[in-house]
Parts: C-alpha cells; structure tokens; sequence
C-alpha cells in the first residue's frame, strides 16, 4: 500500500463560481502528490454535481475531458450535501483504497490531505479533518456552531469537536457506511458510530472562495434539528419530564385554590385560570411538535427511498457515450 489510490469527493451545488479555481487547485495538488509517488497515479477527483441549475456541471465535464484526474458524477437531482457525498463515496469506493471528501468552496485546508494520507499508510480507517481556528468565519456562524455541537454533546451523541465534513475514509470504512441503511444520514453523527481506527488532523478553515454559503440559517436549522433528532431521544425525553413536573405543579395550585374557597376566601380565579390554560397549552403543543418530528422521522425512514438518483457516472461509466462527447 506504498502509493494508494485516492479518490477526492467534492460535492458541488451551484457552484460555478468557485468551481474553476477548486478544480485547478486540486487537480494540481493531485498531481504533486502523485509525481511524489505518494499516492497512485490514478488517484482522481470526483465532482459530485448536486442538481444544480447553473453551469457546475458543464464545468465539470468540460474540464473532465481535458484532465488525468479529475472526473464527474451528476446526480438527476438536487439531494443535499450529505446524500451527494454518499452518492460520490458510494460511486468510487470499489476502485479506490481511500476516499477524501471536501467541500467544493475550499474553505478546508486541501495541504492537510497530504497527512490524511499519511495517516491511512500507518493504518488509520478514518481521518477528521479538524478546524484549529474558525477565525475567518463569521461571529454567528461560530456561536452557531459552537452551540450545535454543545447541544449535541448533551445529548449523548458523539461528535469530533469542530470537524465537518472534510475527513478520509478508507475504502472498507466506506463499506461498513454502507451497511447504515437509515434514510437520513448525518455523516458527522455515524462515522464515528463505525469505529475503526481513526485520527484527527487540524488545519486552519479559510474562507469561502467565491460565491454564498449554501447554508442560510434556514437550511442550517434543519440540519441541526434533523442531527439532534436523528442521533437522541433526549429531548423527547425532557418534555416528558417538563409535562410531569407541571402536573405536579397544577395539581398543588389545585388542592391549594380548593382549600382556599372550601375556607371562605373566594378567588376571582381568572388570572390562575388563564395561565394554567396558557401554560398547558403551549406545553402541549411542544410535545406534539416533538413527537411529530420523530414520527416525521419514521415515516421517511419506512417509505425507504433511494438517497439519490445517478443521472452521469463518469467513474463507472454507466453512459459512456455522453462522457466520451
Ligand atoms: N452542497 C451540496 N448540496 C446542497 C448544498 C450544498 O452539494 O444542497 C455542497 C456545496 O456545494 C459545498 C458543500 O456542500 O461544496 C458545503 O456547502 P457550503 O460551503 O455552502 O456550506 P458552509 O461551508 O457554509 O457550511
Ligand atoms: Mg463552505
């Protein structure tokens, strides 16, 4: 295993701005590592298209005619960041000894791959790509960050602290992924389920290239309920104990409003009411948006859909013609 044979996933949504320069720059790395003889020659670089609607993928196969290294995977349609890594890791993983992904804004350090690599020849299954400093981030999307991962801490879910999604995976870590077969696949929350050997690399995260982030709040909201969701049921769990507690508490209003009026002292009784109503109310409402969420949940999990449709599979070559033009 002196030079294995690396395949970068790179996971792209409407990314033409950026798009160029990361294929460049990564091809070029490539191809430093494989003249050093430290990886295989026919090591390449996969461009997951996610369904985009600019010219990504035009880019990408343009360039892939033109390239040793690097080649392209449209999906038919947009499934997300997570789906469309697993649709590169899925597509590649027989013909290579380890896979890396990274995000296509190159806000990761591509230099750290060189000890990815590294790692994987003494026997690593998986290295995290850690963020040392998110200086270039901005203030919210740290605290942001920040939070989420506490929060999932709390929650018993093992995560690598300040690690995305920039990791190396070899190949049997990627077939022992596979055998995962929930619908919903937060990467950060499994790999570390697998278990294998593993080590954490830390670099510097730079800013994005070009372009705006594909996370607006909106988007990062549900990712961090759907990973809390996903990997607890801690916090059904707490709405359960909040429920209890407050009937504990209303029933102790209760005997104490009863003992009062039984002894004379009439109460108006509205602002009690009124709140208790309020109370119970919203109460109720939490627990059933909380159940819905898990139940949700099943639902999507049992309907067993495929997590994304292969439309150009340049590595496979499942339709050869359009890939030789
Ligand atoms: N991405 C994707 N499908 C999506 C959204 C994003 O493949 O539906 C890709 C995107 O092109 C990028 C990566 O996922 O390569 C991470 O997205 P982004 O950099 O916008 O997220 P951030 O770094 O801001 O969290
Ligand atoms: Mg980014």
């Amino acid at each position: 295993m002196e030079q294995p044979l690396i395949t970068i996933v790179v996971p792209c949504f409407n990314e033409e701005e950026v798009l160029t320069d990361t294929m460049n720059k990564l091809e070029n790395f490539l191809d430093t590592l494989a003249r050093a003889k430290e990886v295989s020659p026919n090591s390449r670089i996969l461009f997951v298209d996610d369904g985009s609607q600019d010219k990504t993928w035009e880019l990408i196969y343009r360039k892939s005619i033109r390239s040793q290294y690097i080649r392209g995977l449209k999906l038919a349609g947009n499934v997300g960041h997570q789906n469309a890594l697993l649709a590169g890791l899925f597509s590649a993983k027989t013909s290579s000894d380890c896979l890396v992904t990274i995000d296509a804004d190159l806000q990761d350090d591509i230099e750290a791959i060189r000890e990815f690599v590294s790692l994987y020849k003494q026997g690593c299954e998986v290295v995290y790509g850690v963020r040392a400093k998110r200086s270039s981030d901005t203030f919210f999307k740290r605290t942001t960050a920040e939070g989420f991962y506490k929060v999932m801490r709390r929650m018993g879910v093992n995560l690598v602290y300040n690690h995305a999604d920039f990791r190396l995976m070899s190949r049997r870590a990627v077939e022992e992924l596979e055998k995962y077969g929930e619908v919903n696949m937060f990467l950060r929350g499994i790999v570390p389920l697998i278990g294998l050997k593993s080590a954490k690399v830390y670099y510097d995260r730079k800013e994005r290239l070009a372009g705006d982030t594909k996370y607006p709040i909106k988007k990062m909201l549900a990712f961090a309920l759907d990973g809390i969701t996903s990997f607890s049921v801690t916090p059904i769990r707490f709405v359960l104990l909040i429920g209890i507690v407050s009937f504990l508490v209303s029933m102790m209003f209760g005997s104490y409003f009863l003992f009062l009026k039984l002894f004379g002292q009439t109460e108006t009784g509205w602002t009690s009411l009124i709140t208790s109503i309020w109370l119970i109310g919203g109460l109720q409402l939490i627990a059933l948006g909380l159940v819905g969420e898990y139940i949700g949940k099943i639902y999507n999990e049992t309907k067993r859909r495929p997590k994304f449709i292969i439309d150009i599979d340049m590595i496979n070559l499942g339709r050869k013609h359009e890939w030789e033009e």
